[in-house]
C-alpha cells in the first residue's frame, strides 16, 4: 500500500479516535503519531515519545483497534513503536514552534507598547516634533531655554510655575512641549499638556448643566485629569481672561498642584501684570515662580533655524544664500520664517525648479513685502481715513471717532508691525495698558463689527499690509 493511502486511512481513524479519546490525551499523544506501513494486516505507527507509546498501549489500545475496525471493516493488528529519529524531529519541531510562538508574543508586546505609547503621547497632547535638540539657542532665548531644560531635568517645582513669555511664533509652545516630552521619556512621570482654549472647553462641557445628569461624575473626571499629574503644561494662558467661572477652576487646579509640589508650566504672549481682567490671586500665582522671556531670534539664529527646518523636511542642498535671504526679511516670527521656506519649497516642487536665490526672490518677493510702513505712516493714514488729525490721536480727546482711530493705530502697530505695547505707548503718549486694551478691543470686535472690519481692511490695504 502506498504512503498516501496509508496516511488517508490513518486520517480517517483519527477522526474516529477523536470521538472517544479526550482532547488532553488526543492532542499530545495521538496527533503526533506517524503512520509508516500497513502490511499483512499490521498497521504500524511511530511515536517520538516513549511515554506516549506506553500510555496509549495501556489506556487506549482497544479504542485504537476499534477505530481501525470501523474504518476498515475488519480487525487488524496495530503496532505503536517508539522512534528515536522521530523523537529528535519532534523535539526540533517543538523548539521551532516554541521559538515562533515566543517571537509572536514579543511582537505582540512590542505592538502593544507602541500603541500604548502612541495613545499615551496623544492623551498627553504632546507633539513629539518639539524637542530641546531642535531648538536653536541664542542670547535672546537662552534664559528661557535654560530654565525649561532645568524644569525638564528636575520637574520638582523648583520654579513653580515656570512662566514662558514672548511674542507670537517665538518658540513658547516649542519649549513647553519639549519639557513635556523630556519629562515623559526620562522619568515616566504623568504629564498633561493642554491649550488654554481646550481647558476652557473641557471645563464647560464637564460642568455644564444637562437635565437629569449630575455634573459630579464629569467634574471628578475633569479634576482627576488635570490635578492627578506630575506636571501640568498650559499653553497661551492669556486666553483665560474674561472666563470667570473657569478662572476659579484654574486657580484651584494650580493651587492643588502647587501645594503638592507638582510642576506647572505656563506660556503667554503677555506678562501677568498685563492681564488686568485676571483676578489678583491668580495673577499672583502666575508671578510666584520664574518668568522667562523669549525675544525674536538674531539673524544667525534665523539662518540656523531655516537650515534645520529644511533638513527636517528632507531638502538637503538648499544654497545658504537662500536661507540668508529669507532670514533677512523675516525677523519677528519664526512661524512666518518657516512659512516662507515652506512656500518656497512648495513652488520649487510644483514647478520643478531648484531652490536658487533667484527663484527665492521670484517666489517670495521679500523686498516688496518687507517695506513695512513705520508707526508714523500708520498714524497718518489712519488719521486721514477717519478725518481726524494726528495730534487728535496722540492727544487725550475722547470723541468716538478719535478713540476709534487711536485704537485702530494701536491694533495695527501691534499686530502688523509687531511693536511692543511699551513702544506704541511711548509713541502715542499713552500707558502700555491702554495700548493693550485698545488693541485687544479692536481684535475682539473685528469678527462681529462689519463696519470696523471694512475700515481696518481698507487702511491695511492703503498701507500695503494685506
Ligand atoms: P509660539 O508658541 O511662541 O507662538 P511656537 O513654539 O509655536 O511659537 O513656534 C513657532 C515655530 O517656530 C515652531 O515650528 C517652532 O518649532 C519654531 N521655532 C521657534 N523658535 C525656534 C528656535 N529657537 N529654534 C527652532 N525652532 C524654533
Ligand atoms: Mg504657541
Amino acid at each position: 500500500m502506498n504512503t498516501a493511502e496509508i496516511k488517508k486511512i490513518w486520517e480517517d481513524v483519527k477522526v474516529e479516535l477523536k470521538k472517544v479519546i479526550p482532547a488532553p490525551t488526543f492532542e499530545p499523544w495521538v496527533m503526533p503519531l506517524e503512520p509508516i506501513s500497513f502490511e499483512d494486516d499490521q498497521f504500524t505507527l511511530l511515536s517520538g515519545e516513549a511515554f506516549g507509546v506506553e500510555f496509549l498501549k495501556r489506556n487506549h489500545y482497544k479504542n485504537i483497534l476499534d477505530a481501525f475496525k470501523i474504518r476498515l471493516g475488519r480487525e487488524i493488528i496495530v503496532d505503536i513503536k517508539f522512534d528515536k529519529d522521530l523523537s529528535e524531529t519532534i523535539k526540533k519541531q517543538k523548539q521551532k514552534v516554541e521559538k515562533q510562538r515566543q517571537k509572536e508574543i514579543e511582537k505582540e508586546a512590542e505592538h502593544k507598547k507602541a500603541i500604548i505609547n502612541q495613545t499615551y503621547v496623544e492623551s498627553m497632547n504632546l507633539n513629539l516634533r518639539y524637542k530641546f535638540e531642535n531648538f536653536v539657542v541664542d542670547d535672546n532665548n537662552k534664559i528661557a531655554y535654560a530654565a525649561s531644560k532645568k524644569v525638564a531635568e528636575n520637574p520638582t517645582a523648583l520654579y513653580n510655575p515656570l512662566y514662558i513669555f514672548g511674542g507670537s511664533g517665538l518658540g513658547k509652545t516649542h519649549l513647553m512641549q519639549a519639557i513635556g516630552r523630556e519629562t515623559m521619556m526620562k522619568d515616566g512621570l504623568k504629564v498633561r499638556c493642554v491649550k488654554t482654549e481646550d481647558f476652557v472647553i473641557d471645563y464647560v462641557s464637564s460642568s455644564g448643566f444637562v437635565p437629569n445628569r449630575s455634573t459630579a461624575v464629569p467634574m471628578n473626571k475633569f479634576r482627576n485629569k488635570y490635578r492627578n499629574v506630575d506636571i501640568l503644561l498650559i499653553d497661551d494662558i492669556q486666553f483665560i481672561e474674561n472666563k470667570k467661572k473657569c478662572i476659579d477652576e484654574l486657580f484651584n487646579t494650580l493651587d492643588t498642584l502647587y501645594n503638592s509640589n507638582k510642576q506647572i508650566v505656563l506660556t503667554s504672549d503677555r506678562l501677568p501684570k498685563d492681564m488686568p481682567e485676571i483676578p489678583k490671586r491668580l495673577r499672583t500665582r502666575f508671578e510666584q515662580g520664574l518668568i522667562v522671556e523669549i525675544l525674536p531670534p538674531k539673524f544667525e539664529t534665523r539662518v540656523k533655524i531655516l537650515e534645520n527646518f529644511s533638513k527636517e523636511k528632507g531638502y538637503q542642498n538648499v544654497p545658504y544664500e537662500v536661507f540668508e535671504y529669507i532670514a533677512k526679511y523675516y525677523k519677528d516670527n519664526v512661524r512666518e520664517l518657516e512659512g516662507a521656506f515652506t512656500k518656497l519649497s512648495a513652488y520649487s516642487d510644483i514647478q520643478g525648479e531648484p531652490m536658487t536665490l533667484e527663484f527665492a526672490k521670484q517666489v517670495l518677493k521679500c523686498e516688496l513685502t518687507s517695506e513695512k510702513p513705520d508707526i508714523n505712516t500708520v498714524l497718518k493714514t489712519t488719521a486721514q481715513y477717519y478725518g481726524v488729525s494726528m495730534d487728535d490721536i496722540i492727544g487725550t480727546g475722547r470723541i468716538k471717532t478719535i478713540s476709534r482711530a487711536r485704537a485702530v493705530v494701536c491694533y495695527i502697530a501691534r499686530e502688523k508691525l509687531a511693536m511692543s505695547y511699551e513702544n506704541i505707548g511711548k509713541y502715542l503718549n499713552k500707558r502700555h495698558q491702554t495700548v493693550m486694551y485698545s488693541s485687544d478691543n479692536i481684535r475682539n470686535q473685528l469678527n462681529s463689527d462689519k463696519t470696523l472690519f471694512n475700515d481696518v481692511s481698507l487702511i491695511l490695504k492703503t498701507l500695503n499690509l494685506i
